[in-house]
């Protein structure tokens, strides 16, 4: 047999199973299984060892056990609520049977007196005595019990037994694979092949064994297929031939000049790799990585300045309207007057939308601005050598490919975000890019800081930002929404707003997502323009939004939000010269795990930092969103504890692309941690 019909068992559909029948399989499939691997990817989550414990003496309190005893007397009071009791005995001491709820004819039926009989349950100990609270009973004869079972998550309606004697059946026939690491590779992880390991991942006694040879090799299986997927797909951009783009370097530095500020260093350094790639003659594929407010917008418009004098056009997509139009808004200011620049809105008319883009199919249109919509299939352009995408985390590595081959060959593709990840997940989420990073914010900045306040000291809260109206500051006031899953619930927004409005007249301004487009664009002129001083609102501006002027932000029931968001929502200030304030309302005491989780905010303004310790505490895949993002889930590693193995399979797939080595045999690989559906061709 072949290696490749050999790994394409595992992939064989539920039919494959003996003796299981089709309620079973229609069970799993509900669940997504639909494979035997998907089954083997299941993991167990703990065991219950029905083994016998040897001796009442030698009962572990706490755990889950199973003993033989003989029942010596029922004692069964007729007071309510008192429970029912089975005094029961071995030669090494008593062990007391707990009923709640059972009938005394049940007890009796399985715990008869004088008679041996194995039962199982939790033990605890309680005035001086064992005690097993409702036990479970086993059997008469205890040789017939079976020993221990895996616990998985269960499909309902499918039993422990059956699923344990499914995993068994798949592990009795593992195809025999050809193994496709290095011996030094191997060496590292005591030269466990992937089937042995496999097995031990599915033996009760090794669950939670996460240090253990057999786990690591399997999770730095994972994290290496998921790389040579990523490797594949920048081979293929970087084989893209295109032409280079001339970069007006006087022309740049003018516009440079013109900026209120100093570009930062890092700021700098990512221009120059940005100018690289466009000059040069291989596709620019990068991330412009950097924590909130770190000034990503204004790289991103110089790089599309020197594109446009290049003679290309630029599409500049931004997750929110709100957004594209902040960008425009900007772009129309600091180019000069012979660019054109222009913005796709959900507002403007049809008549108005055929005219951009006929201009866009003619070339009379330098930049674009727009969400989505500027990708449509109607949308063509005449000369696109540069797409810029603004905050989108939700972009996976299919719809960044997508993207990049709808603007053809000649243009070159630049993704933003301001969601800091340890580089382990930037690794893996973004390992098909190049990268910049900005560390460094600019001089001017103070840190913001950060305080908890509860609910109902709310006066405080009110006394703290009239003193700051009175000194020329503005404030956003962010309400969560009442019910995640209806994004519509404003309630609590217009409610504040209303609230407010009695005390600040003429002050506070209301932004929603239901609030129509050319009133949005109304209320965030104003705030701009600091004719109002309060902005209350939903989390719609959470990503991107820049107003200098704002320098606290409250936000209500913080602990709605996971830390990144707060961070990201805390970034709205500190964008000016003044001090900002970050104002977290709670609606009741925290716990001790939000106190840690709401002291690290405090402690740091560094977004790295902060996501890192919010993984350690959380675990990554609650972290801003990646559970929604489409980006899968690793089934073993974890960025955090394994980053030692994501470093290992970097430098081995360094290695690899170096050497040229023919890599066709991790095909099998590839498809056992089901990662493949992001490139369809691998060699
Ligand atoms: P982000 O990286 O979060 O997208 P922005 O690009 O919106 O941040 O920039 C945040 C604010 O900082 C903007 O008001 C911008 O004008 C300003 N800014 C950008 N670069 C600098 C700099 N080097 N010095 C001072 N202010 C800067
Ligand atoms: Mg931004």
């Amino acid at each position: 047999m072949s290696i490749k019909s050999n790994y394409k068992y595992l992939l064989s559909d539920l039919t494959a199973l003996k003796g299981v029948g089709v309620k079973t399989t229609n069970l799993l499939k509900k669940k997504n299984i639909n494979n035997l691997l998907d089954l083997l990817w299941k993991l167990p989550k703990s065991f219950t060892d029905r083994s016998l414990s040897s001796k009442i003496i030698d009962l572990k309190i706490g755990e889950n056990q199973t003993i033989t005893v003989i029942p010596q007397k029922y004692q069964f009071p007729r007071i309510r609520n008192l429970p029912n009791r089975v005094i029961c005995s071995d030669e090494t001491g008593q062990l007391d049977c707990v009923f709640f709820n059972s009938y005394e004819g049940y007890i009796k039926k399985i715990l008869p007196l004088g008679k041996e009989i194995t039962i199982s349950g939790k033990i605890s100990y309680f005035k001086n005595k064992y005690q097993l609270t409702n036990p479970k009973y086993i059997s008469e004869d205890s040789s017939l019990i079976k020993k221990v079972h895996n616990k998985y998550s269960l499909t309902e309606g499918i039993s422990e037994k059956v699923y344990n004697k499914i995993i068994n059946q798949i592990i009795k026939k593992l195809p025999e694979l050809k193994e496709w690491h290095s011996d030094e590779i191997m060496k590292k992880f005591g030269n466990l092949s992937w089937n042995d390991s496999i097995i031990k991942l599915h033996k009760p006694e090794n669950i939670g064994k996460y240090k253990d040879n057999f786990y690591q090799r399997l999770a730095y299986d994972e994290i290496f297929s998921t790389f040579l997927v990523n490797s594949e797909i920048r081979k293929k951009i970087k084989k893209i031939k295109k032409k280079g783009k001339k970069i007006n370097i006087n022309l740049q530095n003018s516009l440079i000049n013109k900026l209120s500020f100093t570009l930062t260093n890092d700021q700098f350094k990512s221009l120059n790799q940005i100018n690289k790639d466009l000059n040069s003659s291989t596709k620019m594929f990068r991330l412009l990585q950097g924590d909130v407010g770190s000034g990503k917008t204004i790289i991103a418009l110089l790089s599309a300045y020197n594109t446009i004098n290049s003679g290309y056009q630029v599409a500049f997509m931004a997750p929110t309207e709100i957004l594209a139009r902040q960008h425009y808004n900007l772009a129309k200011k600091i180019f000069p007057k012979n660019k054109i620049v222009e913005l796709i809105s959900g507002k403007s008319d049809y008549k108005n939308k055929k005219k951009i883009l006929d201009k866009l199919e003619n070339n009379q249109i330098d930049i674009i601005f727009g969400t989505h919509a500027i990708f449509q299939k109607k949308v063509n352009y005449k000369k696109l050598g540069l797409i810029i995408i603004d905050e989108q985390h939700k972009f996976g590595v299919n719809q960044r490919k997508k993207l990049s081959d709808k603007g053809g060959n000649d243009c070159d593709v630049l993704l933003m975000t301001a969601t800091p990840i340890p580089r382990t997940l930037t690794m893996t989420i973004y390992g098909d890019m190049d990268l910049s990073i900005i560390k460094e914010k600019p001089k001017s900045r103070k840190p913001i800081k950060t305080y908890s306040k509860l609910e109902s000291k709310i006066s405080d809260i009110i006394k703290f930002i009239k003193k700051e109206i009175n000194s020329g500051n503005q404030i956003f006031w962010v309400c969560p929404l009442i019910e995640e899953s209806k994004k519509i619930d404003h309630t609590s927004a217009v409610k504040k707003f209303k609230f407010l409005k009695e005390l600040f007249p003429n002050q506070v301004l209301l932004l929603h997502g239901k609030t129509d487009m050319s009133e949005k664009e109304r209320i965030l002129n104003d705030f701009q323009k600091n004719k109002f001083k309060i902005l209350v609102s939903t989390t719609i501006i959470e990503v991107g939004i820049d107003f200098p002027n704002a320098n606290i932000i409250i936000i209500e029931n913080a602990n709605k939000f996971g830390l990144s968001q707060l961070h990201q929502l805390r970034g709205r200030v500190g964008r000016g010269h003044k001090e900002s304030s970050c104002i977290l309302m709670f609606k009741s005491n925290l716990s001790e795990n939000a106190k840690k989780r709401i002291n690290i905010l405090k402690q740091s303004n560094d977004g790295f930092l902060i996501s890192e310790e919010d993984m350690k505490l959380r675990g990554f895949g609650d972290i801003l969103g990646f559970k929604q993002s489409g980006i899968k889930n690793f089934k073993l590693a974890d960025p955090i504890h394994n980053s030692d193995l994501f470093l290992l399979a970097e430098n081995e797939m360094k290695r690899i692309e170096n050497s040229n080595e023919d890599i066709s045999k991790f095909k099998p690989l590839i498809k056992l941690y089901d990662r493949a559906d992001i490139i369809n061709d691998i060699a």
